[in-house]
């Protein structure tokens, strides 16, 4: 019984009626298809758990095929990130493929088309055939090389092959219908002429298929039985069954099936715009923590099993709608909640000096130990000793000079709680030349060991603090929304318009408990009243701020009732 065994959607509901039924046999077989041109985003995610997940609930195969076609934007670099990310999600294909393998098989294809006055090479250029291709309710134009003879097209395509023609000289085309209602019929270009270098098969070609005529075509080698894709593609499906009802295949007809993007508010997620982010130093590059790319989102803290729950918690529509970011804000914080250490730290410290504060013999102030759990729900995680003394930091934004009405932390005579060890009250206080509080004195409740005074006496605030001789100096990187408007670009059709100029916050002078030195990198722990910080794998001591730890998803959700 694996999670996903409850769920049904569109999709699984067509998995299901085809098993009953018989097709292919009773097997199911899925793909994810990503182009290696850049990093998985979020939206990515979203289709890795519907193809994998797919194929696992019904006790299918689900491979990853590398759709290598276009030889200009493609980078081993991108081939490798993609598998990690996928394996970090928590999935593992079955094979790892690669569209260009395909490339000769997919050569004897058309020419098999040719060869059955199904398809036509056209010396035509791109901006003719664009326009005589026509548009809605206008009729296309025939190529006046359509009607080129079929021993013509093989000696052409042959010597289109063989690289005697440079770029964009001649296309092969797939011969239609011109005056189909759906553009996508009207002879679609199936190669073109490309002298370019592919990562994978090098100069072996200089002709590239087009997406449509090498989709479906590997879904068919690799014998897919379901080609999940995002609804963009449904104007394209009839010229995937087109291509297929022309073929001789090795096995029945694979079916391609759509369903909605993924969109998120305050983002995007166009490996182009996402490119442009990075190129132009936006961010630090494509695992920058503010990124939706899966290695920023892991980077961040978000963890795997937050994203998968997302997503499918989401549900799997044809309907394309945006998702509240707040919503996997708040799946990510109910899975940090449940298994994040707690520790205490001090983005912006200010020094708290207890008057009277006993010493040792030898003269040194006296360290206190307290023992704290390490996740108050989840015994098991266990305790800590965190050290205690006369001088301390707490949150600058805990102190008030002159407390504005409602503020119960702390200002000059009042006495709140230092979590788990004395109640305090402030008493007097130092300033710079500038005026600013550099030290707040403070005398302390020797009977309150532990946070509670004898008398029962009740005091407002709890406040974090670390032990200054024993603290370490972290940095604290703090986000802001990447885009400033929940739907970027709504207004002006540039969502790079809506960038926030001011999404991460850098604290160098914060201050953490010792414990905190040990964190392994990507390691997620709670700062208590501050929210959940991710350790970065590669600064030391720099922490990311994954989530706060108010659920404003919960109070949205209220507020539209
Ligand atoms: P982009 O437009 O950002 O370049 P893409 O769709 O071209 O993205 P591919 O690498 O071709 O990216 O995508 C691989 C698979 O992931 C495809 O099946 C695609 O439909 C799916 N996919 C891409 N973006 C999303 C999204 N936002 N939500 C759901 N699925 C997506
Ligand atoms: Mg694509």
């Amino acid at each position: 019984m694996t999670e996903l065994d409850a769920y049904s959607d569109f999709i699984r509901d067509r998995v299901r009626k085809d098993l009953e039924e018989g097709t292919y046999s009773g097997r199911v077989q899925t793909r994810f298809p990503p182009e290696p041109n850049g990093y998985l985003h979020i939206g990515h995610a979203k289709a890795i758990t519907v193809d994998f997940g797919t194929a696992e609930q019904f006790g299918g195969i689900c491979n990853l095929r590398l759709d290598d076609t276009n030889p200009d934007t493609e980078e081993t670099e991108y081939f490798t990130s993609i598998l990690a990310d996928i394996e970090w999600l928590g999935f593992h294909p079955a094979a790892v493929l690669h569209a260009s393998d395909y490339f000769g098989q997919l050569y004897e294809w058309a020419v098999h088309l040719i060869s059955q006055g199904l398809a036509y090479v056209d010396d035509s250029d791109t901006e003719t055939i664009s326009t005589q291709r026509g548009g809605f309710g206008k009729p296309g134009i025939d190529s006046p090389f359509r009607s080129r003879p079929i021993e013509e097209n093989l000696d052409l395509f042959a010597r289109m092959r063989a690289g005697e023609f440079p770029d964009g000289a001649k296309v092969l085309r797939a011969k239609i219908d011109m005056n189909h209602e759906n553009m996508a019929l009207r002879d679609p270009v199936m190669y073109r002429i490309r002298h370019s270098h592919h990562f994978r098969t090098g100069d072996q070609w200089c002709i590239y298929p087009t997406y449509d005529w090498a989709h479906g075509q590997s879904d068919a080698i690799e014998k897919v039985t379901h080609s999940i894709c995002t609804l963009e593609f449904d104007t394209h499906r009839p010229l995937y069954d087109w291509y297929l009802s022309k073929l001789p295949l090795p096995a029945e007809k694979p079916q391609q099936i759509e369903f909605a993007r993924l969109e998120l508010t305050h983002t995007v997620t166009s490996k182009r715009r996402l490119a442009t982010l990075v190129a132009e130093g936006t961010v630090d590059g494509w695992d920058d923590p503010r990124m939706p790319t899966l290695g920023g989102l892991r980077r961040r803290g978000y963890p795997a099993k937050a994203l998968r729950d997302f997503c499918i918690e989401i549900g799997t529509t044809r309907t394309n709608s945006r998702q509240n970011i707040e919503a996997l804000e708040s799946y990510v914080r109910r899975e940090l909640n449940a298994n994040a250490p707690r520790r205490m730290a001090v983005l912006r410290p200010l020094c708290l000096v207890i008057d009277g504060w006993p010493t040792d013999a030898d003269g040194s102030p006296v360290v206190e130990y307290f023992e704290v759990a390490n996740s108050p729900d989840n015994p098991e995680s266990g305790t800590r000793q965190v050290a205690f003394t006369g001088e301390l930091f707490i949150e600058a934004e805990d102190f008030a000079e002159v407390p504005p009405p409602k503020f119960f932390r702390l200002s000059i005579g009042r006495e709140v709680r230092l979590r788990g060890a004395y109640l305090v009250t402030a008493t007097s206080l130092e300033t710079d030349a500038a005026g600013n509080v550099t030290v707040v004195h403070a005398s302390y409740d020797p009977e309150s060991r532990g946070g509670d005074a004898p008398d029962g006496r009740k005091v407002k605030s709890t406040m974090h603090w670390v032990s200054a001789p024993h603290a370490i100096d972290i940095t604290v990187a703090l986000y802001d929304r990447l885009f400033t408007t929940p739907v970027p670009g709504e207004a002006t059709g540039e969502p790079l318009d809506d960038l926030n100029r001011n999404s991460r916050e850098l604290l160098a002078g914060s201050k953490a408990e010792s414990a905190l030195a040990g964190t392994a990198p990507g390691e997620v722990v709670q700062f208590e009243r501050l929210g959940y910080f991710a350790a970065d794998g590669e600064t030391p001591a720099l922490f990311h701020r994954t989530v706060g730890l108010r659920d404003e998803w919960a109070a949205i959700q209220r507020r539209l009732g």
